[in-house]
């Protein structure tokens, strides 16, 4: 095999220093060989970043423990807590809710999922709830938490956990890491950048005071301005605003009590739904909503009308557009972040899209010709992605019964992807459930929200429907008390975090 032809990339520029930069900044310069390329990263503190984001899910573990980060170390600097889950408020009806856990309900029996068993045995329990068999589901009603075992054998082991934090924080830590590994940070803003008049390759960007950054590799992290992938390469943008129909946000801050939850709540309101996160030092709140049917006035006024504690400061609006960039590389710049495409915040996804559009160009790592096959197949990956947590939060707009508003008149009766159309269906026969091409959500997760709206089965699988339901009963009862012995032995959540991670700075 000869390489002798490939020129290796020397310069890279990310443009833009929110969550997105600085975790791309960060992840290079981990996991590049040092010496290899010079990673500059411009960012405007006279524009800012978006500054909000505050909910993960667990595959934030992973990216910190890629680039080496300490836990106790990260939560610390980032006010952060642990999230179990999220529990979802008025979204199958009004006045039901339901938790969506990170982590399996029960455990599967031969080769066959838990939830089959479960379902058998609710028709002759009609009462039993499948979150009794969910660890995390059963640690956040009661306020608690506690690291998985590593032991496999443990029941503890089956707990998952992401975070929630202060955004604006972690860019910052983040910051901090990269700038001792070399990257190079330049204060300024970017007011033209520059193309190669033969290929269109952009090939320097130009400051405000006049000075010229070039690169052979621009990352534009400039959040929803796009400032190089679409105002320069002018990328098409895929709107998916017709099947998700929020298109702005109030977020605001509050105080919160002595009480720290273990879990995000989503509450589904007339016209979208408020996200309530705690952090160490506040709750960080929001609510996403249709502005053609709400006004932002009443958006506000519901917005403040269901805080924890007194608002910290005015709320803050926020415009988006749901979709992606059609290909979020183009050229020689890769949209990371906002620039390439947003999903609103139901389900905590932005920074895992993050997350995976550095994973895929670095397992796809260019030389400097940046050959088609290299790109095409970074998106034709990425934006498979994007759709894939497109249909699961699709999921939660279609699967209602509500019809006391507008907004979920249109949502329950508007026409869905086929993809999460068969998925429905499917699993409504005999509840079915896959997990397709290495996608994001796992089975329990995709049961959870299913079950949760009110997606029941026509019919039980007949494998489980030809065995004993009193063995089923039996097996099942004593997952719930091994379950909750070890919720018994965990220590709130606040205390956990008052012994392994409080930050002593609260700001
Ligand atoms: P930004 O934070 O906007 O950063 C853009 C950067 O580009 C800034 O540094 C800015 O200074 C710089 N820049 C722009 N133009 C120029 C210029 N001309 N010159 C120099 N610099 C420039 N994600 C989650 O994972 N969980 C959540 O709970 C969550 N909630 C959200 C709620 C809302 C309402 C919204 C809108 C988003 C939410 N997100 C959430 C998404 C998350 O906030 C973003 O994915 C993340 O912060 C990354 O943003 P970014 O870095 O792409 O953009």
């Amino acid at each position: 095999m000869s390489n002798s032809a490939a020129v290796p990339i020397r310069q890279i520029v990310i443009v833009g220093g929110g969550a997105a930069g600085w975790m791309t900044a960060a992840a290079l310069s981990s996991l590049l060989p040092a010496g290899s390329v010079r990673i500059s990263l411009i960012e405007s503190e006279a524009i800012g970043t978006i500054g909000v984001g505050e909910a993960t899910i667990p595959d934030i573990i992973n990216f910190n423990a890629l680039l080496g980060i300490s836990e106790t170390e990260f939560l610390k600097a980032t006010n952060g807590t642990f999230k179990l889950g999220i529990k979802f408020v008025n979204w199958g009806r009004v006045g039901e809710d339901y938790f969506h856990p990170f982590g399996p309900h029960g455990a599967d029996m031969n080769a066959i999922d838990f939830h089959q068993f479960w379902l058998r045995h609710q028709v002759t329990n009609p009462s039993s709830d499948i979150e009794e068999f969910s660890l995390n589901a059963a640690a956040a009603k009661d306020g608690r938490f506690a690291l998985p075992d590593p032991n496999p054998r443990s029941v503890l082991s089956r707990l998952r956990y992401a975070y929630h934090f202060d955004a604006t924080a972690y860019a910052g830590f983040l910051r901090n890491y990269a700038e001792h590994r070399g990257v190079r940070r330049v204060e300024g803003i970017v007011t033209e950048v520059r193309q190669d008049a033969e290929t269109g390759d952009i090939s320097e960007i130009v400051l405000e005071n006049g000075s010229t950054i070039a690169g052979d590799l621009f990352f534009d992290c400039t959040g929803f301005r796009g400032l190089l992938i679409d105002k320069t390469l002018d990328v098409p943008f895929t709107d998916w605003s017709h099947w998700l129909p929020c298109d702005t946000a109030q977020a605001v801050a509050c105080d919160r009590g002595s009480e720290i939850l273990p879990y995000t709540i989503s509450t589904a309101k007339s016209a979208g739904w408020q996200w309530r996160i705690p952090t160490q030092h506040r709750t960080g709140n929001g609510h996403i909503y249709s502005s053609s049917l709400l006004s932002d006035d009443e958006a506000i006024d519901s917005l403040l009308e269901d805080l924890d504690g007194p608002a910290i400061g005015e709320p803050r609006k926020i415009r988006f557009r749901t979709g992606h960039r059609a290909q979020p590389w183009n050229k020689n710049c890769v949209s990371i972040g906002l620039s390439a495409g947003f999903l609103e915040p139901l389900e905590s996804t932005s920074l895992f899209l993050i997350q995976e559009g550095i994973s895929k160009f670095i397992a796809l790592y260019p030389t400097a010709d940046m050959p088609d096959v290299v790109r095409d197949e970074y998106n034709r990956q990425l934006v498979k992605k994007f759709e894939q947590v497109r249909d699961f939060i699709i999921l939660h707009y279609k699967a209602t019964e509500r019809d006391d508003s507008e907004f979920w008149n249109y949502t329950r009766t508007m026409d869905i992807p086929d993809s999460l159309d068969n998925r429905i269906e499917l699993f409504r026969e005999a509840g079915r459930v896959f997990r397709y091409e290495d996608e994001l959500f796992a089975k329990p997760n995709w049961v959870a929200v299913l079950l949760g709206q009110n997606i029941v089965p026509r019919s039980i699988d007949p494998i489980v429907g030809a065995i004993d339901p009193a063995s089923i009963a039996h097996s099942l009862q004593s997952m719930r008390s091994a379950m909750n012995n070890a919720v018994t032995q965990m220590k709130s959540h606040r205390n956990f975090l008052e012994s392994y991670a409080w930050a002593t700075e609260k700001f």
